[in-house]
């Protein structure tokens, strides 16, 4: 069986500058990567002979994704839910990723996180209770196909949740210990540590995947390799982003926290890092003018005539 995994991606305003992105989806647009076509073929075509017809394997197959899939619409919903954003979801062979990008508070994000394991948890008395039907009333002998189905589909959701609820990060299992430790550590730190722990947690993934001479598990432990490092990555900028100084000026009119000074945000148009408050939105390299200003601590987008000012700024308006 396949093994699926699912990553949410943080917003990298805090690794890079900041940006100004007035990108806003009513729905989440769902893309099948190319590759699934292949490994679906290559899976379906190699499976056991568990059933009386190849039908059933692609019903199998197509019904573990849509597991994976309300899996990610779990996480994108939670998350508009909080004030986040969520505009993307993508199936390839080894999962689901949602893009989601929730409003930088531990609350916010743990519930984002959770709610994907929790679409799981909620398919567990539906599929029981399916199992327990197709048991009383004989399916295994009357319609052998529907009674493989349903426990083959009973096994796909036990062990994605119990896989996805390991802690190492990215899963979400590791995701949510961060969500967790960023209560009593803050958001930078909490990230450092969770990360080291997954890394930990991956180096045991790649143990067993050689012990296994499994494929999969190996690309897998790569995957997840990439994405650990990167939130390594972004745990030493959200350490040093801390450390900024922070003068009198804007202030977020979401999360309320005065802004560092310096040339932070990032042009979506020619890439270029500016100072937005000093230059009024607008990028002074090729000039283009944001609708919106993002809080380089929440996230949250607003239209700069929405920051009030604070200390010495303030007198001057
Ligand atoms: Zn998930
Ligand atoms: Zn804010
Ligand atoms: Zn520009």
């Amino acid at each position: 069986m396949l093994a699926v995994a699912d990553y949410e991606v943080d917003c990298p305003h805090a690794e890079s500058p900041g940006f100004d992105s007035p990108v806003s989806f009513l729905w989440n647009p769902v893309f099948l990567h190319w590759s699934w076509f292949l490994v679906a073929v290559f899976e379906i075509s190699n499976h056991s002979r568990r059933y009386s017809s190849l039908m059933w394997n692609v019903l199998e197959y197509l019904t573990l994704f849509l597991i994976v899939t309300l899996h990610e619409f779990g996480h994108a919903l939670a998350c508009r839910q909080v004030g986040g954003t969520a505009n993307q979801i993508v199936l390839w062979p080894l999962g689901g990723v949602a893009y989601v990008n929730p409003p930088q508070r531990p609350g916010a994000t743990l519930w984002s996180i959770v709610a994907g394991p929790l679409v799981n948890v909620v398919l567990l008395p539906v599929l029981f209770v399916l199992g327990t039907l197709s048991r009383r009333l004989g399916w295994a002998e009357s319609v052998p196909d529907v009674h493989a189905l349903l426990r083959a589909v009973w096994f796909m959701n036990v062990g994605l949740l119990i896989f996805n609820l390991l802690p190492i990060y990215p899963l979400d299992g590791g995701q949510i210990l961060r969500s967790l430790l960023w209560f009593v550590m803050g958001r930078g730190r909490s990230l450092m540590v969770a990360a080291s722990i997954g890394l930990a947690g991956i180096a045991g993934f790649i143990i067993l995947a050689l012990w296994l001479h499994s494929v999969w598990f190996a690309m897998l432990a790569a995957f997840m390799l990439m994405n650990c490092w990167g939130g390594l990555r972004q745990a030493q900028a959200l350490l040093r982003f801390a450390k900024l100084p922070r003068g009198d000026g804007f202030v977020c009119p979401h999360c309320k926290a005065s802004q560092p000074l310096g040339n932070l945000w990032k042009c979506g148009h020619c890439g270029q890092a500016f100072d937005t408050f000093e230059t009024e939105a607008q990028c002074p390299h090729c000039e283009a003018l944001f609708a919106a200003t993002q809080c380089l601590d929440c996230g949250a987008l607003r239209p700069l005539s929405e920051w009030p000012v604070s200390g010495l700024v303030a007198t001057k308006v």
